[in-house]
């Protein structure tokens, strides 16, 4: 919490800690991470398996890290911008109701205080309070319209490098041994299965469910789509070839 938070009370000032649910990095991090390695690995068992040579193995991983990394940050900054636009421009309605509907907007107050099961006579007099300074009547009203913090938007370019790099990562796992001159497919897939083991069970642990659970669920599902990647890619290799 920085110190310009001080003087808002939140739900950071009471003694016990909350798991961060409205995200945290480190879950669409690890996400972002099995994305780039099932697509690569996929990728590379597809290119392996219709006979592809060290270097158009090498070619296509380079490749597949950067278009998916690419296209997971240009998804990633148009989904977050047009989001904070359209959070944007509802706190600007409601910046136009405050100033212009004042004593209606006041009123409205006062009834989300009541829902909140505060006394009509205290309800008046803190909608009152809240109402006489602009600012912190619109975040009031942001937050209990619109579920937001109109001053803590997400960046769209945070959002975008994080899916960027993370993709990064977990594409360039199986990568490694062609990287450094290892042409061998099997390598590629250990790699792959031990860091979808590790990242499965890691996301498994961050939201409390047991280690081995996660690790198995991400291993099958990377192994069924690398599997039947290298089945088209035989398939097509067979059909190249003959
Ligand atoms: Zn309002």
């Amino acid at each position: 919490m920085t110190t310009s938070d001080q003087d808002r009370p939140g739900p950071h000032g009471v003694d016990h800690e909350h798991r961060d649910v409205s995200g945290g990095w480190l879950r669409p991090a690890v996400f972002g991470a099995m994305d780039g390695l099932v697509t690569n690995v996929s990728l590379i068992a597809g290119v392996g398996g219709g006979g592809g040579s060290q270097h158009a193995i090498l070619l296509t991983g380079l490749a597949g890290l950067a278009a998916g990394g690419f296209s997971m940050a240009a998804g990633e900054y148009v989904s977050v911008s047009s989001q904070n636009e359209l959070v944007e421009a509802e706190v600007a309605k409601e910046q136009h109701e405050l100033i212009h509907n004042a004593a209606a907007e006041q009123a409205e107050l006062v009834g989300m205080l009541r829902r909140r099961g505060i006394s009509a006579a205290t309800a008046r007099l803190a909608a009152a309070e809240i109402s006489a300074h602009p600012d912190k009547a619109l975040a009031v009203h942001a937050f209990e319209e619109l579920g937001v913090n109109p001053s803590e938007l997400p960046s769209p370019y945070v959002a975008a490098g994080a899916s960027l790099i993370s993709f990064a990562v977990g594409a360039l796992i199986p990568l490694l041994p062609f990287l450094f001159g290892v042409s061998t497919l099997w390598l590629a897939l250990t790699l792959a299965a031990l860091a979808a083991v590790v990242g499965g069970g890691l996301v498994a642990r961050l939201t409390n469910r047991p280690f081995w659970r996660g690790a198995l669920r991400q291993l099958v599902l990377g192994a069924f789509a690398a599997g039947l990647t290298y089945l088209i890619g035989l398939a097509v290799g067979g059909m190249a070839a003959g």
